[in-house]
């Protein structure tokens, strides 16, 4: 009778212990998107439920090298193990996968008989991610399939403490289990390559947009130096010398603009490539602000330039930056400020200090942003009709640059703007700046 109830009871323990395991897989497949924490949860959720198994891993068919690589791993160092490439037919998993069919190992000697064609690379590497394990006791190495055919990996269960531990009353609960898992695989392949196919859509319509953006841009000064030199050329005309000189002037200003569309378009391809390199160094930021200033400030007549940076320029302190890199988005900002108010007025550069960062702002008084503008304007190509009732050039690459600029020295950089009244453009650096890792790192910035 005792007998009987002990029975009875390891039943429905087993039964819970399935339900769990069923329930809690579910449950990683409703919330988990990443397929490497997904693998690495399916595996420790089956070997915390069920009393059979204290160990096991997960392993996935690579098609580009036709070997199986484990991809997750319970009880062993995955780092070691990743190493390890094993074609169809080899050792426990690789027998699985080539059969297609549910293996039992119920004893240490039939492990190790499986393990007996391991090539010698992947001897090593499994000695070294079992050196301070126990030796496995018994195993069930399950397939992953997708459908009839499609084999995507295996799952191998181990019992480190307990010869016989697996039986065949276990095989349809775990292949269940199994074809779960193979479907979720499956689908986050499907999701992987959706979101490749929508990230190539939408560099493909960016690089559509870009050709058009430049056609328009480059369309404009190009038709005005190409009017102003022909009549310049004409043997019929004759212009008195203050009208050539204006021409020429024209001229001048408009490949000036032609040259700065191209400068934009290299650096965001050069940022686009990963190929932005910082140089920093100790930068005193008044400085640099200064000297963009009265560059810019030969552009226009009709605006009043300030520089105002808290504790005066001398004390300020100084921050580990590229300068010529810094330089740039502030010239960015200066442009942008100038173009943006046509009718003039003040441009402020203010440089404040705070507990762990600098701000840096320029502000203007000209045509102001929309607020539901504020947060796009570092989007790529992104451009605002200025309202001026003319066309402004520009790239709309100009705060996208500033913003990477920013972003990779530690810094954040945003718009603040009532529409009419106008616009500052804030952006921050640490006072501990990019060289600080690196001499953090043992190395020197010289
Ligand atoms: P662009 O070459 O068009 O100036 P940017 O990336 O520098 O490109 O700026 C993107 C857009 O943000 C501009 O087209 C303009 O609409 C808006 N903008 C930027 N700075 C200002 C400013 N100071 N005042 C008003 N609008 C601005």
């Amino acid at each position: 009778m005792s007998t009987n109830i002990t029975h009875a009871e390891s039943l429905s323990t087993h039964q819970d212990q399935r339900l769990s395991t069923i329930f809690e897989i579910a449950k990683i497949i409703a919330t988990q998107q990443n397929l490497e924490t997904m693998l690495a949860d399916f595996l420790s959720c089956i070997i915390e439920r069920l009393t059979a198994s204290d160990a096991g891993v997960m392993l996935l068919y690579d098609t580009s090298d036709e070997r199986l690589a484990i991809r997750a791993t319970f009880g062993y160092d995955l780092e070691t193990l990743r190493q390890l490439r094993l074609s169809p037919g080899e050792a426990t998993c690789g027998i699985t996968f080539q059969t297609g069919e549910t293996q039992l190992y119920p004893t240490p000697q039939s492990v190790t008989a499986a393990r007996r064609n391991l090539t010698r690379e992947n001897r090593k590497i499994v000695q070294a991610a079992t050196m301070s394990t126990k030796q496995v006791q018994s195993a069930i190495c399950i397939p992953l399939f997708i459908g009839e055919a499609n084999k995507v990996g295996v799952l191998m269960l181990e019992n480190q403490h307990q010869p016989g531990s697996f039986d065949r009353d276990d095989i349809p609960f775990l292949e269940a289990v199994a074809d779960l898992i193979a479907l979720s695989i499956e689908n986050a392949r499907l999701r992987h390559e959706l979101q490749i196919t929508r990230s190539l859509e939408e560099a493909n319509r960016l690089k559509a947009e870009l050709i058009s953006t430049l056609a328009h841009e480059m369309r404009t000064p190009l038709t005005s130096i190409k009017g102003y030199s022909t009549a310049l050329l004409m043997d019929e005309l004759s212009f008195r010398p203050e009208t050539q000189q204006e021409f020429l002037q024209i001229i001048d200003e408009e490949c000036s603009v032609l040259q700065d569309l191209i400068h934009d378009l290299l650096e965001s391809s050069i940022i686009d490539a990963g190929l932005l390199k910082l140089e920093p160094q100790p930068v005193m930021l008044p400085r640099i602000a200064q000297d963009a200033v009265d560059d810019m400030a030969h552009r226009s007549q009709v605006h009043t330039f300030v520089v105002d940076f808290e504790k005066g320029p001398s004390s300020f302190p100084i921050v580990d930056a590229d300068p010529r890199r810094i330089e740039q988005v502030l010239r960015n900002l200066l442009d942008n400020a100038i173009k943006y108010s046509p009718e003039g007025g003040l441009i402020v550069v203010r440089g404040e200090v705070h507990e762990n960062e600098v701000i840096v702002s320029v502000a203007d008084q000209g045509v102001g942003i929309a607020p539901e503008h504020l947060n796009r304007l570092f989007e790529k190509f992104f451009r605002v009709d200025s309202g001026l009732g003319r066309h402004v050039v520009g790239s709309g690459l100009g705060l996208p640059i500033a913003r990477t600029i920013v972003e990779s020295h530690g810094g954040r950089i945003w718009a603040e703007s009532q529409l009419g009244e106008g616009s500052t453009l804030y952006f921050t650096l640490p006072l501990e700046g990019p060289s600080a890792d690196l001499k953090a790192g043992g190395e020197t910035s010289g």
